[in-house]
Parts: C-alpha cells; sequence; structure tokens
C-alpha cells in the first residue's frame, strides 16, 4: 500500500500516526515532496477510510491484486453433495476424512462407515497418487473412483478426491464434490484451467515451496476458468525440521483467514507425516482459522498401502472429532452409522430387504424374528380390545431417504393404499438432496376439558377460576405424581365461557404429558380437579375429557426442494399453483389434506399411535379459522419450491400399545427416535413429504398414472392367488 502525503504534511508524524495504527512505513527514496509512504508488507491491516482521516494523508493507493477474484470470494460457501444434504462451509468445523489412497472397494466402505460414524460429511480418498518414487503404489485409478462413488453413496457422503493429470479431470468430477489438486500440482496451470472448467469446487493445496502470493494466483487460475469456490489447504511447507515430513504453516492460516477473510483447509497429516502430531497440529490449525480440517486415516494403518504412517487410527478420528465438537453420527445397533438410504431396496425379495436392515441397522433378534413372521400372538390379542374372534393383518413396509433435522430414519409405514410409501420415499429422495427436512415440536402440552352447566354469574365464576389457577395446578398435579415426577405436570389453565344463558362454562387444563400421548393423564386431571371446581362456582359438572384439539401440542415442519430434483420449473410452478388453490377451496384442501394423512397416519399405524385422535385434531386445526384450509402451503423460490406445515400432533413413545404389540415394538426399533417431540416431527415429515408427491404427481402426469401401475401389479397378486387357488381345487 502506498500513502501520498499532503505538501504540507510532516512526515514525521504521519509515520508515527502510522505506526500507532500497526502501519510500518518508510519514504520512498526519490520522491521529496509530496512525500510517499509505502507500508511494510507486516503491518496490520486497515481500511484505508482510517488513512485517509489521517492529518497530512492526501490519497491511499492499493496495488492492483493479482488475484481479484480470489480476493472478492466469500468466507462461506453451501457446497450441495451428490449423495447428501447440502453442507455450509464455514459454519462451524467441517472435518474430512479418509484414506490416503482408494485401496479396495472393502477398505473404501470400511473407512467411509467409520468417517461418517464420527459425524464427517466429506469422504478423501485418491484414485491417483502422486508419489514422490516411481516405485510406490501409484493409486488404483479409475476402477478406485468407482468403489469411492459407491462407499460415498451407501454412507451418504460427500467426497474429495484429487486430479492429477488433465486425462482424468472429467471421471474425476464426475465422483467428486470437492476436486483436490495436490500440493506438487499447485502450478500446473494446465491442470488446474482444466479442473476449473469442470465447475467443480476445488480444494487447492499449497505447494511445498509457494509463496502465499502464488497459492492465491493458483486459486485465480481455477476461478477465471470456472471454477465456483477454491478452498485453500495449507498441508506443510519446506522447512528446517527433520522430524516431521513438512512444516505446517499455521501463520499462513491466520493471514488467510482473519486477514484476508476466506474460507480455509488444514491438512495436519500432510504436515506432520506422523500419526502421534495429527491431533495437536489439527487444533491449533483449526484454532488459527481453519474451517475444514482433512485428515488422512485407515481401517488398519498397518496394511496401508500409502502413507500408513500418518494415517489415524479409527478412535483418534473419534477423538478429534470430539475435539473440534463435530457429533457423532446415530449408530445403528451394530455400531455402523444409521441411514435410510437403501439404494434399489423395491427391487430386492422381501427377505432381502429384511436381511439388507437387520445387517445395515444391526436390529436386535426380536426384531428380526418378528419381520420374518409379521403377525399378532392371539393372547396379546385378545388383550388389547374385546369380543376378539382372530387377527387382522396388514403390510408394513418401510419409507426411505428420510433426513430430518440432520438425521435420518427409516420409516415404518402400515398402510392398505398402495403408492404411499414409494411416493414418501421418492419425495423425501428429493428433500434429502437440498438438505432433508427441518421441523420443530412444541413440549407435549395436552388440553383437557371440564364442563359445568347452570353455573350463575359465569363470568364472576370464571375469574374465581382464573384467580385460584395455582390451586388447580397443585390439585391437578396431585393426580399424576408420576408425570410430575418425570418432568411433566400440569402448566396452565384457561377458563371460556361458552354459553351465559345457559352458564355453560369449560374450564381448561394444560397438562405436559412428556414422551406419551397423554390421553388418560389429562382425563385423570380432569376427574380429580372437577369436585373443587364444582365446590368453588357451583352449577353441575358434565363432561372431563382431554380435547383432541391440542393447539399447545404443535409441530412444525418445513423443506426445500431444488427444482432439478423435482423434475423441472414447470413442476414446481404446478405443485405452488396446486397449494394456492387448496387455500383458498375447502373442496380442494380436504383432498390436500388428506394426502398429507397418507403419510402420518401411515406411521402412526405402524408405531401403534391413535391415529383417530391425529385425524380428529389435524381437521379440527385446518378449520380453525373462518375457512377449511390446507395444513401445509408450498411457494416458488429462485430454486424451487418452499414448503411448511404446521399442526397438532398427539402422538406417543410410551404408554399405549407401543408395548404391547410386538410390530410396534419392530417398527420403533427401525425408525429410532428419541421421544415424543422428534417423532411428531419425523410424522410431519412423512405428512409433508406424502403431500409433496400427490402435489408433484397431480401437477405432472397426473394420478391416475402411477396408480395404474401399482394396481396392475396388485391386479398381477390377485391373478396369482386365482391361479393358485384354481390349481389347488383341479
Ligand atoms: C493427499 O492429500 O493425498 C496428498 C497427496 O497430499 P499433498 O498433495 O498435500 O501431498
Ligand atoms: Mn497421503
Amino acid at each position: 500500500m502506498i500513502i501520498v502525503l499532503t505538501a504540507q504534511a510532516d512526515s514525521k508524524s504521519v509515520a508515527s500516526a502510522l505506526q500507532g495504527l500497526g502501519l510500518w512505513t518508510r519514504a520512498l527514496v526519490g520522491a521529496a515532496t509530496p512525500v510517499i509512504l509505502e507500508v511494510e508488507s507486516h503491518s496490520a491491516s486497515v481500511s484505508p477510510a482510517v488513512i485517509e482521516a489521517i492529518e497530512g494523508v492526501a490519497e491511499v493507493r492499493q496495488r492492483k491484486s493479482a488475484h481479484p477474484r480470489v480476493d472478492r470470494q466469500a468466507p462461506t460457501f453451501t457446497l450441495t453433495l451428490r449423495h447428501g444434504p447440502a453442507l455450509e462451509l464455514g459454519d462451524g468445523t467441517t472435518l474430512v476424512a479418509g484414506p490416503c489412497a482408494v485401496e479396495s472397494p472393502d477398505q473404501i466402505d470400511e473407512t467411509a462407515a467409520l468417517v461418517a460414524s464420527a459425524g464427517c460429511r466429506l469422504l478423501r480418498g485418491g484414485a491417483f497418487k502422486p508419489r514422490t518414487s516411481p516405485y510406490s503404489f501409484q493409486g488404483e485409478g479409475l476402477q478406485a473412483l468407482d468403489w469411492l462413488d459407491a462407499a460415498a453413496e451407501k454412507h451418504g457422503l460427500g467426497v474429495v478426491t484429487e486430479a492429477m493429470s488433465e486425462l482424468h479431470v472429467t471421471e474425476v468430477a464426475a465422483v467428486a464434490d470437492i476436486v483436490q489438486i495436490g500440493s506438487r500440482n499447485m502450478q500446473n496451470y494446465a491442470l488446474l484451467a482444466a479442473v476449473g472448467r469442470t465447475g467443480k469446487v476445488v480444494l487447492l493445496k499449497r505447494a511445498r515451496g509457494a509463496s502465499v502470493e502464488e497459492w492465491l494466483s493458483a486459486g485465480e487460475h481455477l476461478l477465471v476458468h470456472g471454477a465456483p469456490y477454491v478452498i485453500f489447504c495449507e498441508r506443510g511447507i519446506a522447512g528446517a525440521n527433520t522430524e516431521l515430513r513438512n512444516d505446517l504453516d499455521v501463520g499462513s492460516i491466520a493471514l488467510l483467514h482473519h486477514i484476508h477473510g476466506h474460507f480455509v483447509a488444514v491438512d495436519p497429516s500432510h504436515g506432520a507425516g506422523r500419526r502421534d502430531l495429527i491431533l495437536p497440529l489439527a487444533q491449533s490449525g483449526a484454532a488459527a482459522g481453519a474451517q475444514m480440517v482433512l485428515v488422512e486415516v485407515h481401517p488398519q494403518p498397518a496394511e496401508a498401502r500409502s502413507d500408513g504412517p500418518q494415517a489415524l487410527l479409527p478412535e483418534q478420528l473419534r477423538e478429534l472429532a470430539k475435539r473440534l465438537g463435530i457429533a457423532p453420527a446415530a449408530v445403528a445397533g451394530n455400531g455402523q452409522p444409521y441411514t435410510s438410504r437403501f439404494p434399489e431396496f423395491y427391487k430386492k425379495s422381501m427377505e432381502q430387504r429384511q436381511q439388507t436392515l437387520a445387517s445395515t441397522l444391526g436390529l436386535s433378534a426380536e426384531t428380526q424374528r418378528y419381520l420374518q413372521t409379521g403377525g399378532l400372538d392371539m393372547d396379546v390379542a385378545d388383550h388389547m380390545t374385546e369380543n376378539v374372534i382372530s387377527t387382522f393383518a396388514l403390510p408394513l413396509s418401510v419409507a426411505l431417504n428420510f433426513r430430518v433435522n440432520g438425521r435420518d430414519h427409516v420409516v415404518p409405514m402400515v398402510v392398505e393404499e398402495p403408492s404411499v410409501v414409494a411416493a414418501a420415499s421418492n419425495a423425501a429422495r428429493m428433500v434429502r438432496a437440498t438438505g432433508g427436512f427441518r421441523g420443530d415440536a412444541t413440549a407435549s402440552v395436552m388440553t383437557a376439558q371440564v364442563q359445568l352447566d347452570g353455573v350463575l354469574g359465569v363470568d364472576g365464576a370464571a375469574e374465581t377460576l382464573r384467580q385460584r389457577r395455582d390451586e388447580i395446578i397443585a390439585l391437578a398435579n396431585q393426580a399424576i405424581p408420576r408425570m410430575v415426577a418425570r418432568g411433566g405436570g400440569c402448566v396452565d389453565v384457561d377458563v371460556r365461557v361458552l354459553d351465559r344463558d345457559s352458564g355453560l362454562l369449560v374450564l381448561h387444563l394444560y397438562v405436559d404429558v412428556g414422551d406419551a400421548m397423554g390421553a388418560n393423564v389429562v382425563d385423570t386431571v380432569a376427574e380429580n380437579v372437577a369436585p373443587a371446581v364444582q365446590r368453588w362456582v357451583g352449577g353441575s359438572v358434565g363432561l372431563r375429557i382431554l380435547s383432541n384439539l391440542p393447539l399447545r401440542r404443535l409441530v412444525h415442519i418445513e423443506c426445500d426442494v431444488g427444482e432439478e430434483f423435482l423434475g423441472g420449473a414447470d413442476l414446481a410452478d404446478g405443485i405452488a399453483r396446486a397449494s394456492r388453490f387448496a387455500e383458498m377451496d375447502p373442496f380442494r384442501a380436504s383432498t390436500h389434506n388428506k394426502g398429507i394423512l397418507n403419510g402420518i397416519d401411515a406411521v402412526a399405524v405402524a408405531l401403534g399411535q391413535d391415529w383417530r385422535a391425529i385425524e380428529a385434531g389435524a381437521h379440527a386445526y385446518a378449520g380453525l379459522g373462518s375457512d377449511y384450509r390446507p395444513l401445509s402451503v408450498w411457494r416458488r423460490t429462485e430454486t424451487g419450491l418452499h414448503g411448511s406445515m404446521e399442526l397438532p400432533l398427539a402422538i406417543g413413545t410410551v404408554g399405549g400399545s407401543t408395548q404391547a404389540h410386538p410390530g410396534v415394538r419392530a417398527a420403533m426399533e427401525l425408525v429410532r427416535i428419541d421421544g415424543a417431540r422428534q417423532l411428531a416431527v419425523l410424522m410431519a415429515a412423512a405428512g409433508l413429504a406424502s403431500n409433496l408427491a400427490a402435489l408433484r404427481a397431480l401437477a405432472g402426469e397426473g394420478i391416475q398414472q402411477g396408480h395404474m401401475r401399482l394396481h396392475a401389479r396388485k391386479a398381477e397378486s390377485a391373478a396369482h392367488v386365482v391361479l393358485t387357488v384354481h390349481k389347488g381345487a383341479a
């Protein structure tokens, strides 16, 4: 930076004012007046406006940057992934892990599983290896890209892999979410141009002997040729250290991140070359400002075909993830990452599906047995309802691809209607591509009602009850000590005057029922407070029962869908128009809502929930205003569609039929839910997915075409039954 002073300026005092700001300057030789000061390169970074405000400064001139595109890069970036929801780079620390080289299908699959279970979203691994010696392992080449892609898809990970030569750029870019340029190729400008042209995000390793300027200029090459974003990765430079492979330049990380405002990655593996220093170096890189940490890990480092000494052990990767504040992914019963992605599941036989779920999710022996036989024991059935004469079966299916609030869930569904499961799975897959569903649920607060008739002075009576609020709450809680001990209990009351003439007054009791559906709990509460209430205000006690419109037990769900996943802009427009239609017409809204409940009810039945309560609540909520309205709305966005929905959902994960029915226990094991609120969010997601799928079909080819395909399948199996019966008769 050059600072030109005014003719009258006292250059010494200007220089010392600049020094006060951390700017060290020297006067350019030969420029007597006006004095021109050059700022030394190791000075602090100060905005020109601040400098120009100093008395005696006429003008501040910036040197023209050699890398303007790099300078303009934002410090955050949304990285879309081929297998998995988009990733916000710069929002917390991103840990990338994987082997130095992709060695075999099994090795990369095993490594991907451990990388995913540690909570990482990106898998690294080289198909082409730049080795110092031509006698060392050079990588498995093109076939390794296929192995890497399969492992990434199976475990829902993004891929970082190196393009070593222009010859294979297309193949590498086809599987990579981030193309790596290795340290040795940082200044291979022809390669940079070819990789830039693929339009992929690039991770640019710093060359061992490169200055920061050379590194940034290499990034400029990539951006000029079309790369949407360049991640600068520090991986150690040549230094005086003999016990480490390279000298990790943490200062440059701090400079790039804190001064130049870049998103920076650190690779301590190639920096250290030895596994015992990787954890501290990774943390120092992160502390200096790196928001991406790239490490090598191997399930059996001793067997690694390259860079074994620096490969982290699996437990070291988990420790590193923990230290970087990355939450481990949900794990299945077998310790493997829990996933809801099972490509081509529908093409497998029923037995293969059971086996796939059992081995991937580590299902218990009890659940595996149940899946094989299905059904319900006559004794259990006899205790569930009255006048039981037999049992009655329906198919148990799983809807796949669901990701809700960053977690996968296999969604069990029991429904007699074809296409509900397939439709929900398809929609969940589209939504998954843009990050999955996001949602939350209020506390599980149920509403109980106590009816009082013939109350005299009904407004005064209502006021009396309001004043006795604390007493009523205390009375309510006396009735449910176990719920109170679990952190639930009555939290509020409300009084409503429904009819002055007849003195009809209703007391509402709001009870947090935790993970229960709560009908029994609130009925108990209502019955327990009714006598005291009647004593205080007179009249006669009527009903004491829950309301199926629990307005304080709401769930909200939303999602975004890219139009490319939806099947184009026309379909996105069509769905938004369908939403508006439903918003204006109760005749359409009822069908719209039925499409939502297709998904919700199917999950409810599988999980032993009271689906009539859900239906009652949903429709009452839809009709709360002056018109019956759709529970969900869909709006066009720049990139596709945004859907959102809110509804009451009274469901539980404890009590009710959850424990009694073995199918419900199996379904609960499949879905892996932590409590009623999480289940409510997931059920809402199943509803919104079903809704999206139905609207997409209606806005596109129409509902009949898909239906007919599935009906044809059913007809085929019916024909099969007839045939067998005939054969049996013959
Ligand atoms: C690598 O990451 O596999 C690699 C070869 O790194 P570098 O280019 O930094 O040596
Ligand atoms: Mn390596």
